[in-house]
């Protein structure tokens, strides 16, 4: 097991990528702090890690509040005694073109995707700095490649990896760690979500999925699996990274959209 003895705090755990990621954790013998805006969500996630015969706790926490962050830290330390791991997980999506794009929809974002992120990891590098603990982000493919009709929440997630790399610098003295995982598309409420919205929704869902090379989105296990592997000692010197888990989504050059090129293969 490669997360025994450590406290994990995972934010937006009540869901898709964050609740894979919980599990995971505590099957990797982590003690894990669920904590999500929606707080009947963390408590299934909980009662789910309770389940296996491990140790959770519910934390509601809207991750753009400063002073919820806070509690979630001092919660956790109180309830655990120590924090080793904050997994900056909680994010929400953006669809629209810039012409369509409101100051309300870029506050919301940025306090969301990025201030709950920067905060985060203030709040918690002073616990993080007593046990040589770590930091992943959940950042995304779009923050590295851009992506069509997404350019807010796009530059949201390129904010939190140029964020992971200057930390990882600042911190690297202090023993802390720091990280980010950058997905492309995994099914989730939030994609289902972005799908449904689509014009022809029915489209949309071929085109993403063969948007990667592998012809299919991620599960949220996928990623969690990433997640673990950073926040354990195996990635004991990887730090300032952005690790792509994105099935070959950015790969290949000179063709149109991968569904066409991919439709014209021979059958094997
Ligand atoms: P999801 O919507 O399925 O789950 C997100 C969880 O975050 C929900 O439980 C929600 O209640 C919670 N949340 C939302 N706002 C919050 C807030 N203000 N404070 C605390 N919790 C809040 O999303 P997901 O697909 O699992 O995405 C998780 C992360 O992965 C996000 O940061 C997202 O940007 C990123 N990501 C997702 C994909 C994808 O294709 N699903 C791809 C790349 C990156």
């Amino acid at each position: 097991m490669k997360l025994i003895h450590k406290t994990a705090i995972v934010t937006g755990a009540g869901n898709g990528i964050g609740r894979a990621t919980a599990l995971s954790f505590a099957k990797e013998g982590a003690q894990v702090v669920v904590s999500d805006i929606d707080y009947a969500a963390a408590q299934t996630t909980t009662q789910k890690i309770k389940d296996m015969g491990s140790e959770a706790i519910a934390v509601k926490t809207d991750v753009s509040n400063l002073a919820d962050l806070q509690s979630l830290i001092d919660k956790t330390v109180r309830h655990f005694g120590q924090l080793d791991i904050l997994v900056n997980n909680a994010g929400v999506i953006l669809p629209k073109r810039l012409d369509d794009v409101s100051e309300e929809d870029w506050n919301r974002l940025c306090d969301i995707n990025l201030k709950g992120v920067v905060f985060g990891c203030k709040l918690a590098l002073p616990e993080l700095r007593k046990r040589k603990g770590n930091i992943v982000n959940m950042a995304s493919m779009t923050g590295v490649s851009g992506q069509q009709n997404n350019p807010v929440y796009s530059a949201t997630k390129g904010g939190v990896i140029a964020l992971t790399r200057s930390l990882a610098i600042d911190c690297a003295m202090e023993g802390v760690r720091v990280n980010a995982v950058c997905p492309a598309g995994v099914s989730t409420p939030l994609l289902e979500k972005w799908l449904a919205n689509s014009e022809n929704s029915e489209k949309a869902r071929i085109n993403q999925d063969y948007s990667h090379l592998l012809g299919r989105t991620a599960t949220s296990e996928e990623i969690a699996s990433v997640v673990a592997f950073l926040a354990s000692n195996e990635a004991s010197f990887i730090t300032g990274q952005d690790i792509h888990v994105e099935g070959g989504a950015t790969l290949g050059y000179g063709v149109g959209p991968k569904a066409e090129w991919h439709s014209l293969l021979p059958p094997r």
